[in-house]
């Protein structure tokens, strides 16, 4: 007698889709085959014309992000919670080293208490330092044997206080060819974003307008060029956080047929909108680093998600409120960066991806769960749907629709980028470890339902 069963769906792993049922054991799968073969169970979920999916995981979400002394409009319960609503379960945020006198591990401690009571769905952080002293770059082994095996570095931000330089890149990437593990870049050119955003203003062009043209694609891939030339100089493991662009993906491609140890997201923004958001009149809410991109960027990272060369679609978001965006006064230079997407990640990926015949359903799980399970330590526990790994199902009803607006959405972030647009697909029944974190439409589980996710650098794939 198994705790459930989900009975009469198509089961969709990044290996195809088939007409299973799934049954339920202690919070893992215990078992899938077809229709009506599994037996009994106490309590019966009908999935017929739904799809059963693994839970989606991004892998690159910001929190109850810092902004002009106060916070992001969402925290640790309302971002998980709105993700919940998207068929999250597992999200990756980040343990930023805001306060240089704390240790990287003090600052990981302090971000897993932030989530530990809070979080609705499992939960894990990239270790980010902002020090490029060796004593923080040595604290790495410990964080990677200790669960936390991937970090990432800013390439710029430094009038930020934020930035490692590439000495500290060389030693991080030299960890991770030493102990495993995998350093992750925000890869745009400090020098050109700083002498680009000044001439600029300059000469008062700091309308949204200019944003892309000011952070323009060789900012990118310069730091792009770089980061792959320090691991294949040190042999290091390294990610492309938010990767954007034609010229990076180029460098991407010619890296990875060299046998260079990089993989490489991109965000959803990216694959959806354009740089003809920032001449809307709501162009500044759409400032995000790097910049939407022109269409034919946008078709170009098409083409890489079909050619398996960007293997992550994250969301990076980032829950900025309309005030929070406001408080910029419509200034490139000043207007908090970030986008909300964990909520509708996955119907947008769905609506423009699948439905437009570009990407496959197996593809969609690749991209949303199973890679960045593979590529960040947490496969097969999570990312698949097969006996023993956590039960973190979607039940994802293919044929709904909805006209997308913030009162629709479920964060208190009052506006998003895809509103007034009609996107397929809803995450109806979301399972966290077999426990409904919300049922047909309506979430019945309460904050602290989420676990810390210990990764483990030996389960790290980026051959996936
Ligand atoms: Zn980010």
């Amino acid at each position: 007698m198994f705790d459930l069963l989900i009975r009469n769906g198509t089961v969709v792993t990044a290996q195809g889709s088939f007409p299973w049922d799934v049954a339920i054991q202690g919070g893992k799968i215990a078992a899938t085959g077809p229709h009506g073969s599994l037996g009994q169970a106490k309590e019966v979920l009908d999935a017929a014309g739904k799809l059963v999916l693994p839970g989606m995981i991004d892998p690159h979400v910001h929190i109850h992000h810092p902004f002009k002394g106060g916070y992001s409009a969402d925290d640790f319960a309302t971002a998980t919670r709105s993700a919940a609503f998207g068929g999250v379960t597992t999200v990756c945020d980040f343990a930023i080293q805001w306060d240089k006198e704390k240790t990287l591990a003090e600052t990981c401690a302090l971000r897993r208490s932030q989530f530990e009571g809070q979080s609705y769905t499992d939960f894990t952080f990239h270790a980010c330092p902002t020090r490029s002293d060796p004593e923080t770059v040595a604290e790495l082994p410990g964080l990677i044997a200790g669960g936390v095996p991937s970090a990432k570095l800013y390439m710029t931000y430094s009038r930020q206080d934020r930035m490692s330089d590439d000495a500290a890149l060389c030693e991080a990437l030299k960890v991770t060819a030493a102990h495993g593990g995998l350093v992750g870049v925000h890869a745009e050119n400090d020098a050109m974003c700083c002498y680009y955003s000044d001439q600029y203003q300059r000469v008062g062009k700091t309308s949204p307008h200019y944003f892309p043209l000011c952070k323009h694609n060789l900012v990118e891939a310069e730091a792009v060029n770089r980061a792959i030339y320090l691991a294949k100089a040190t042999g290091g493991r390294l990610y492309i956080f938010h990767l954007s662009c034609r010229e990076s993906l180029d460098l991407l491609r010619t890296a990875r047929a060299e046998g260079v140890q990089v993989y490489a997201e991109t965000c959803i923004h990216y694959l959806t909108l354009d740089d003809t958001y920032y001449d809307r009149p709501d162009g500044a809410q759409f400032i995000c680093s790097p910049p939407l991109r022109s269409k034919a960027d946008v078709e170009a990272l098409w083409e890489g998600v079909r050619e398996g060369l960007i293997g992550v679609v994250s969301s990076d978001h980032c829950g900025f409120s309309l005030e929070n965006k406001a408080s910029g006064c419509n200034d490139f230079t000043a207007t908090p960066n970030g986008l909300p997407g964990m909520e509708t990640r996955l119907a947008a990926l769905y609506t423009y991806g699948v439905r437009t015949g570009r990407i496959s359903l197996p593809q969609l799980v690749a991209l949303l769960s199973t890679n960045p399970a593979r590529v960040f330590g947490m496969y097969p526990h999570k990312g698949d749907i097969r006996p023993g790994s956590d039960a973190d199902l979607v039940l994802f009803d293919p044929e709904a629709s909805a006209v997308i607006s913030p009162e629709i959405l479920h964060s208190p972030v009052d506006w998003n980028p895809y509103d007034g647009q009609e996107l397929y697909g809803r995450a109806e029944t979301v399972l966290l470890r077999g426990e409904a974190l919300i049922r047909d439409g309506v979430c019945c589980a309460a904050p602290g339902a989420g676990r810390f996710v210990e990764r483990r650098a030996e389960d790290m794939d980026l051959n996936t």
